[in-house]
């Protein structure tokens, strides 16, 4: 590879050439935009040409702090020259602290560390079955909650589901927001309701406070686990450090994991005290709780207090939201959100729309098929802000077709 890209980029640019590799060697699983991302500042991509970006994918909800952050990164630099590999076999200083923090911010017990959002998920079915000794899940429609078997089997969207099944049994999905349908499908039999506070690859669609208040009460009466998926929604991206704090809700898990180490791979599985300790050997992971995540961890929790990331979601969140609001075009269906996590539903699909915004300069991501989804890096500027918005009324200026542009 080195070679060959060290002979042909005079000749055909070295964007092409990475890329040209990438996808020589990829499964194909991803599709994925011509563009080759080399470094990133703040809120600001560049690619391997020196073409700057405002980047409102935010590694699909993992870059709240920013890219670079210098005090991720020193962090990072630290723990790297001191411990990195540290199973949970020992105890380590870096661990304990940020099980600490964990714990006292989102008023959760107990934790479990892993390496990404979709084993938290795993972690919160398989200790929720271990501890009801029932085996029902109740999840939603439109929810998103991985890719593993069990995840992907809480997961609701065909497209991810239909290749993989049969999947694990047990699981059933009800309309998000319909109370009614909750109370319906949740019995004695019920092991746990998994939901996410606002529904992200679904479609950036707000949970009522009615239904998951609701949902709390029914898992109460039923001794039903709630779990709550905050993977896309914690670590301030709503306008508070976690989504259930909107709705003064009490989760019995918590799931965490894409901003939670400023960028780093780690995933936490968090349990209110009263579900008690698991037995021992029953699940565990060799990354899980590894120092340099851990130090990330705390760093990047240091930087979103001190910064008050939360709040200035909310600030900035409202006022970008009201500023999509007043573009005026007929493509437009509904502008929702909450803090920096927003929605623009189009009456047609999204994807020639993303494709004319990156042409703009900005990089945005779909949620469902034609709803555009702004996940900006919380240290967002305003102005940064209106220039989203003004690349957004451009791209909706006229209709775009799949393949145009
Ligand atoms: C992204 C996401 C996941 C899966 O996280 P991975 O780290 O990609 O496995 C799970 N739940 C929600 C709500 C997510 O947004």
């Amino acid at each position: 590879m080195v070679q060959m890209i060290s002979t042909t980029q005079s000749e055909v640019g070295l964007s092409e050439v990475f890329r040209q590799v990438e996808l020589v060697h990829s499964t194909g699983v991803y599709s994925k935009r011509p563009v080759v991302i080399v470094r990133g500042k703040g809120a600001r991509l560049w690619d391997a040409d020196g073409r700057e970006y405002i980047d409102c994918v935010g590694g699909h909800g993992a870059a709240n702090v920013g890219h670079a952050n210098p005090a991720v990164a020193q962090a990072i630099a630290e723990q790297a020259q001191t411990l990195i590999s540290c199973p949970e076999l020992f105890f380590n200083d870096r661990r304990a602290a940020l099980a600490e923090r964990l714990c006292k911010l989102t008023g959760m017990s107990r934790l479990f560390l892993c390496n990404s959002g979709t084993e938290a998920v795993e972690a919160a079915i398989k200790f929720a079955r271990l501890l009801t000794r029932r085996s029902e899940v109740v999840a939603c429609m439109r929810g998103f909650h991985g890719r593993t078997m069990g995840a992907l089997s809480a997961t609701w969207d065909k497209k991810y589901r239909a290749p993989f099944e049969p999947l694990v049994p047990g699981f059933r999905h009800v309309p998000y927001n319909d109370l009614s349908a909750l109370d319906q499908a949740v019995s004695d039999q019920t092991a746990a309701v998994i939901l996410e506070v606002v529904q992200g690859e679904g479609g950036v669609n707000l949970g009522k406070a009615e239904f998951l208040q609701g949902a709390r009460q029914i898992c109460h009466e039923h001794g039903a686990v709630l779990i709550l998926d905050e993977v896309q929604t914690g670590f301030g991206r709503t306008g508070k450090m976690f989504a259930f704090q909107h709705y003064g809700l009490q989760p019995d898990i918590l799931c965490l994991a894409k901003s939670i180490a400023g960028g780093v791979p780690m995933g936490a599985t968090l349990m209110v005290e009263p579900l008690g300790e698991l037995p021992s050997h029953v699940h565990g992971s060799t990354f899980g709780g590894n120092p340099l995540a851990c130090a990330a961890a705390l760093a990047a929790l240091d930087y979103i207090e001190e910064n008050q990331l939360p709040q200035r979601a909310a600030e900035l969140g409202a006022w970008f939201r009201e500023q999509l609001a007043h573009i005026e075009s007929p493509l437009m269906r509904e502008v929702r959100g909450l803090g920096l996590m927003v929605g623009v539903e189009l009456k047609q699909k999204v994807t020639p729309y993303l494709q004319a915004l990156m042409q703009e300069g900005i990089m945005a991501l779909p949620a469902g098929l034609n709803v555009m989804r702004f996940l900006p890096p919380l240290v967002i500027e305003q102005e940064e802000l209106a220039q989203v918005v003004e690349a957004v009324r451009k791209v909706l200026s006229k209709p775009l077709s799949e393949g145009g542009e």
